[in-house]
């Protein structure tokens, strides 16, 4: 099942072991979701989808999503982006292995306001590697797409620069996706058409500033969007992914797909488009609107089917008690199941079901 070349400790992968992760990706033509969490109920959902689809799995925090796995009562919402996020990577350094596959720990975009959140993770980071020889997360995202290009290459130089200190990768954005991701991000409708898709050479430029410093990945924009609209607003043009790969081979005479490419806003996209783009070097694909549905939609059905248990601790006309019914757990776990499910049908549009690179 897999090719022993590759194989890693199931766990939290970070440094080499990510770095072979993402090859392994690119040399077998199959990308990993990255999921968005929220909560150790969605995060250990993920894990478990992973376990059952034998392959390995990106999860990742948002901002927003970091704080409220702190919890809503904090009232410092920065301390609580932070402390959130280093709960999230301590829930999964602990229970990763338990799960048998492999976990990539990553954030989710930052733009301009959110680098001083990046800085204090890596704060956080480096003190964990000074403890345990391994970063607390693989990666983080810089989404400076929306400033000037000058100062996105710069700012992700100088954090790169910072991050592969402690075996750090770092994905950043070149052109925009539409749609928005907790409040980061464009309307569709009104955002400049030309950036909602990549320029090869912004890619190029990118390549020859970062290369020499550490490992990198590129959320290039193709047409992609966040969240799922109806279809037509922007078409997905992933033949960019591939132009940008051709410049910098060429450029650089470098081999073929040298470029570590992420797609966002993969929920709602055509299954075709996917696996086109997966061909061309992308090995994430971010997942987080259509996993919101598959976690939610169980729960409706299931308070539905049980109405009177989450109004009645006891029926008042015949006395039934409906603990087991409103015990959270119960309905919980339908939602659990219903990320578990979903998540299989992403394995097998990216093709990486069955791939964990996990030594078992
Ligand atoms: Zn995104």
């Amino acid at each position: 099942m897999t090719d022993s070349n590759y194989s890693q400790p199931a766990g939290v992968v970070t440094g080499e072991g990510y770095q072979t992760l993402v090859a392994a990706g690119k040399a077998g033509g199959y990308a990993l979701p990255a999921v968005n969490v929220t909560t150790s109920s969605t995060l250990n959902a993920v894990m478990e989808a992973a376990a059952l689809a034998k392959s390995d799995v990106i999860v990742q925090l948002s901002n927003g999503g970091a704080q409220y796995y702190a919890g809503k009562g904090i009232q410092d919402a920065f301390q609580a982006k932070v402390l959130g996020a280093v709960a999230a990577a301590e829930h999964v350094h602990l229970l990763a292995e338990h799960y048998g596959v492999c976990v990539v720990m990553h954030t989710d975009h930052a733009d301009r306001k959110l680098i001083p959140w990046v800085e204090a993770l890596l704060d956080q980071g480096e003190r964990y590697f000074e403890k345990t020889g391994r970063p607390l997360y693989s990666s983080h995202m810089l989404d400076l797409s929306a400033e000037d290009i000058d100062f996105n290459l710069s700012e992700c130089e100088r954090l790169l620069k910072r991050m592969s200190k402690i075996g750090m990768s770092l994905e950043i954005e070149l052109g925009v996706t539409g749609g928005e991701e907790d409040g980061v991000g464009v309307d569709v409708d009104s955002a400049d058409n030309s950036k909602l898709y990549t320029q090869p050479e912004d890619v190029l430029r990118a390549y020859k500033l970062l290369s020499p410093i550490g490992h990198f990945s590129v959320a290039a924009s193709f047409g992609n969007v966040h969240g799922v609209y109806k279809p037509g607003n922007v078409k997905l043009r992933p033949e960019i992914l591939k132009d940008s790969q051709a410049l910098v081979q060429k450029e650089e005479g470098t081999g073929s797909n040298p470029l570590n490419l992420v797609f966002h806003g993969g929920s709602g996209s055509e299954k075709s488009k996917i696996s086109e783009a997966v061909s061309y070097g992308v090995f994430k694909m971010n997942i987080d609107t259509d996993t919101q549905f598959a976690y939610s939609k169980p729960v409706g059905a299931f308070v539905n089917e049980h109405a009177k248990a989450f109004q009645y601790q006891i029926d008042p006309d015949d006395g039934t008690p409906y603990k087991k019914q409103y015990d959270p757990r119960a309905w919980t776990r339908k939602a659990e199941e219903g990320i578990v499910q979903r998540l299989q049908e992403a394995y097998t549009d990216l093709g990486s079901m069955g791939q964990s690179i996990a030594k078992s």
